[in-house]
């Protein structure tokens, strides 16, 4: 298993549990979707896998995350990265001010030049439309074309887990379909994915596994398939 998060708990400095025992396991190559309510624990699950819980002053309070058998829990950014885990966040995905070229040759130091080449080349090609944007500031694009160059930044970095937090989270619908095929065309090549997004008819179709969170718990995870059909979807947890 390329991801195994193990009983994990979390507190927010207010004394809030952000989530009280959330269990994931990610294969290598698999797209793995988090499902659940507002405020059931989403985003504070990837901020524990991604390892951004300084920003925010939180702890581990118990359990632990295990990538490719190393005991990574509790691990900031720039050492997960090394070790291949990439993360889009939900919000301040990218630097208003550089230009797009610029979030691609700011990252990935770790890799030597032919590897990044290699990597930027292939999220060009996941979003061609990227190409001719490269000299212009990034605060300038549209939401679609931000989240694009912040997948494509990420991928710059070749990581063997990316993790997207509400991939389409404020953009127009015409984009979900563009950007959950992008995220298969990346777990073919090899990549592992964690995807959140409020449209769960792409985001189940899209998985291959799913894992449900309620209130800070993982409360049921299987396969896709039997999740298309299942209650979750139908009782107004999530829409789309
Ligand atoms: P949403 O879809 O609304 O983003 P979510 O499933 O991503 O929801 P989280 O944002 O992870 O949920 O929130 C989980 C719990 O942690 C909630 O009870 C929330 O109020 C709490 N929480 C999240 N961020 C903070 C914070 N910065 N300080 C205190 N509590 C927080």
């Amino acid at each position: 298993m390329l991801l195994k998060a193990e009983n994990i708990a979390l507190r927010y400095p207010n004394g809030a549990l952000g989530i009280e025992d959330v269990s994931i396991e990610i294969g290598d190559g698999q797209i793995v979707a988090l499902v659940g309510a507002n405020g059931a624990g989403k985003t504070t699950t990837c901020r524990v896998l991604s390892g951004f819980l300084k920003a925010e002053d939180t702890k581990i309070i118990r359990g632990r995350v295990m990538f490719d058998g190393l005991d990574v829990t509790g691990w900031e950014p720039h050492r997960l990265v090394k070790v291949g885990i990439s993360a889009v966040p939900e919000r301040n995905k990218i630097f208003r001010n550089l230009t797009v070229r610029e979030h691609f040759t700011s990252t990935a130091m770790h890799r030597s030049r032919a590897e990044r080449a290699e990597a930027l080349d292939f999220g060009l090609q996941l979003f061609p439309m990227i190409r001719d944007r490269l000299k212009q500031c990034a605060g300038t694009l549209s939401g679609g074309q931000q989240q694009m160059v912040a997948i494509i930044r990420a991928l710059v970095n070749s990581p063997r887990l990316l993790i997207v937090d509400e991939m389409t989270l404020g953009l127009h619908p015409s984009l979900q379909q563009p950007l959950f095929d992008a995220l298969g065309t990346i777990a073919r090549q090899g990549t592992a994915c964690l995807v959140i997004d409020e449209s769960t008819t792409h985001t189940v179709s899209t998985a291959q596994y799913c894992y449900l969170i309620e209130a800070g718990r993982i409360t049921k995870h299987g396969p896709s398939q039997g999740f298309a059909d299942s209650d979750f979807l139908t009782i107004g947890y999530v829409g789309g």
